[in-house]
């Protein structure tokens, strides 16, 4: 291998931004060297991705791995098979990897994220949910080994740029900017009559299902929030959000002396991206350079809590601490998975999460119980995954008993 080239790994490589990923490294082959890549289940493109760019080692979801194995044998291909999660955390740490870019999705990106921050690997960090529920665990694991966590957010990339060689005592707030998704003029009246493909229809942004669903009920602006206070070490009421729904300023950074520093750029997931990988040099990102006379206007307005109160419950579930974020993601990720199954309404996924959020205060403010300590407390990521879990089962629980049934036993 050159010694020049940067070794990369991508989890979650046949996913939006593992493509977006390759799309960037292909432009910039002289610099970089892909040495792993993880999927979920998709081992056709995976075939394809080991065919174009010659990883070392690949990891697969185990039922898929006999499918891969094959098609790696039919094609004579000379590639290091792994599977399922401790085959992706292996992926995650492998010697010759010097960044890991963590795409997977959801809460099943803990686990290989936090063997690599262990391996002391950059992590370019797009799995926003392992940071929603362990932030602060992963934080303290990455100060532990001297680990950078680039943000590929674009959000968090924003503001990660916008604070470059600046004291991070001068902040005095961040504004996450949000694009409002798709239902930002619709009235809350109409609601009801949300379909899945209304929802998964964005207005700027292509992405994976299950970030633009979230991106609907604005829950991305929440889990970015949570996101944007271990990143950035910020106090909640540090983070600010604005509705921008041209989304070109991508966030802010605002200084006590009142100035207020942003990154602009075309939606294209590829800039951050290239930002992350190429860091601290600038790479090619072959997106299209941003032209602000062809836009004209941009736009800003304060985020509307009635309609979506999922951004409210980012700052319930930080003060709460502990395991709450994690059950919050995990409920979320469920209902998403219902509502994309066609089990739900798009109402039910808020609903329910704000009777999540509402059970949690219950329970903080009342007698506790060793069992579900973890709620509270994280000390590993056993907790954060058992918080998880614990959101799951609220869920199913309160679906299942939809006739107003108490959920008390959950406590
Ligand atoms: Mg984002």
């Amino acid at each position: 291998m050159n010694k020049e080239q940067r070794g990369v790994v991508i989890l979650g490589s046949t996913g939006s931004i593992g493509l977006s990923t390759l799309s960037v490294i292909g432009q910039n082959r002289d610099r970089f060297r892909v040495i792993g890549l993880s999927c979920h289940q998709n081992a056709a493109l995976l075939i394809e991705q080991i065919e174009a760019f010659s990883p070392t080692v690949v990891s697969i979801g185990a039922d898929k791995a006999p499918e891969l194995r094959k098609m790696v044998a039919d094609k004579n291909l000379s590639v290091t098979i792994l599977e399922g999660m401790p085959g992706h955390s292996e992926v995650a740490r492998h010697p010759d990897a010097d960044m890991v870019v963590a795409a997977m999705v959801g809460a099943a990106g803990i686990e290989p994220v936090m063997s690599a921050i262990q391996h002391q690997k950059v992590i370019a960090l797009a799995n926003k949910e392992s940071l929603v529920m362990a932030g602060s665990l992963l934080i303290s694991e990455a100060d532990k080994h001297g680990v950078q966590i680039l943000p590929i957010d674009s959000e968090h990339n924003a503001i990660f740029q916008s604070l470059r060689d600046e004291n991070p005592e001068d902040v005095d707030h961040i504004t996450l900017t949000a694009s409002g998704g798709p239902f930002r003029t619709l009235p809350r009246s109409k609601f009801e009559k949300i379909t899945l493909n209304d929802a998964l229809n964005h207005p700027n942004w292509e992405m994976g299902k299950k970030i633009t669903i979230d991106s609907a009920t604005m829950m991305n602006k929440c889990l970015e929030i949570i996101e944007a206070k271990w990143l950035f070490r910020l106090k909640a009421e540090q983070i600010h959000v604005l509705v921008h729904p041209q989304s070109i300023v991508h966030s802010t950074v605002t200084y006590k002396d009142a100035s207020t520093i942003c990154q602009m750029g075309t939606p294209d997931m590829r800039i951050p991206i290239a930002n992350c990988l190429g860091y601290p040099d600038r790479i090619q990102s072959g997106s299209s350079f941003l032209n602000l006379a062809e836009i004209e206007t941009l736009t800003f307005e304060k985020p509307d809590i009635d309609k979506f109160p999922s951004i409210q419950m980012a700052y319930d579930v930080l003060a709460l601490g502990g395991g709450s974020p994690a059950a919050l993601n995990g409920a979320n990720e469920d209902l998403v998975d219902r509502f994309l199954n066609g089990k739900i309404a798009f109402t039910r996924i808020s609903e329910v999460l704000g009777d999540l959020v509402r059970q949690l205060k219950e329970m903080k403010n009342g007698l506790k119980k060793p069992e579900t300590a973890f709620l509270f407390r994280v000390t590993q990521v056993s907790d954060a995954l058992a918080a998880d879990r614990w959101g799951r089962d609220f869920v199913e629980k309160v679906l299942s008993e939809q006739n107003g049934v108490s959920v008390t036993d959950l406590h």
